[in-house]
């Protein structure tokens, strides 16, 4: 924490990690056990998991599924770049260890919003030395900002096919921020061959628990939007979902000692979805 807070000084973060305010970013790391987060943070954690105490297991669920999808997407697909938009505070293995295990040259841009993310950001820029990792900070509601600054990373060709990944991010993006306008625009940026990866939080299966974590959220000042399979089903509009579809993210290509696999889907509360663009 000591070293936490002179980097931050240093870098002129520290005026902007608010620790008078929850932050999803923070709250997620407490979910998996984290050291990364603030009493601000565990109180409102706290709340939610009284209120739905599997929410670690949908951490560690959700976890997992990043992994799988990007080595799905290095091993079987040939994804040779990627792009993962809401990082999170980073967690080993992060997503340039799983991919660069399976391809060591592939290269990889991190991009969050939160500024906890940039302090520890010097994890994410651990690449192989024949790959390459880029972070920058920007607002995926911004997606057009976002981009200018991924493609200004210079570490990503855009000509080539890149796998963009929306891990549980997309439920702090409101309709009335306009999700899915951002995932289109993210998307036609991208190369023929490219494939797009979602993880997002439902209340498909208990709507009282995720009505109740919902208003956790949005009063702790962080909007959240939990959506339907159909809803979510709806981001991959106009791709080719591959097997099995949008499914609960522990039967998303399940593969033994990846993450829980013995819950039930109520328990699970998380969507997961592949799909390439033609
Ligand atoms: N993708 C990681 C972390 C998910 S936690 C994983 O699946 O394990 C959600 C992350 O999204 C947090 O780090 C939060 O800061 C980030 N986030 C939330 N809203 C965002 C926004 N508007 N723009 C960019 N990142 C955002």
């Amino acid at each position: 924490a000591e070293e936490e807070a002179t980097f931050a000084e240093e870098t002129g973060v520290s005026d902007r990690l608010r620790q008078d305010l929850p932050h999803s970013a923070r709250m997620y790391d407490y979910y998996l056990g984290g050291k990364t987060n603030y009493a601000v943070d565990r109180t409102a954690a706290e709340d939610v998991i009284r209120r739905f105490p599997s929410i670690r297991t949908v951490a560690q669920i959700n976890r997992a599924f990043v992994h799988r999808s990007a080595r799905f997407l290095a091993r079987e697909r040939g994804i040779l770049q990627f792009i993962d938009i809401g990082t999170g505070i980073p967690t080993q293995p992060n997503l340039h260890e799983v991919v660069q295990r399976e391809v060591p040259q592939a290269r990889i841009v991190y991009a969050d919003n939160d500024p906890i993310v940039l302090v520890y950001a010097d994890n994410l820029l651990s690449s192989s030395p024949q790959g390459a990792t880029e972070y920058v900070e920007a607002d995926v509601t911004d997606p057009q900002k976002l981009l200018a600054a991924v493609e200004a990373a210079g570490c990503l060709d855009f000509t080539q096919p890149v796998g963009l990944s929306l891990n549980a991010v997309l439920h702090f993006v409101t309709d009335a921020m306009d999700a899915y306008g951002v995932v289109r625009t993210l998307v036609d940026r991208l190369a023929p061959g490219s494939y797009l990866a979602i993880s997002h939080c439902t209340p498909d299966f208990d709507p009282g628990a995720w009505a109740a974590i919902t208003d956790i959220y949005t009063e702790g000042g962080t909007p959240l939007q939990v959506r339907s399979k159909a809803e979510v089903e709806r981001f991959f509009e106009g791709l080719e979902l591959v097997e099995p579809g949008v499914e609960v993210a522990h039967r998303w290509r399940p593969e033994a000692g990846e993450g829980p696999t013995l819950v039930t889907d109520a328990q699970s509360s998380l969507y997961a979805g592949v799909a390439r663009k033609a």
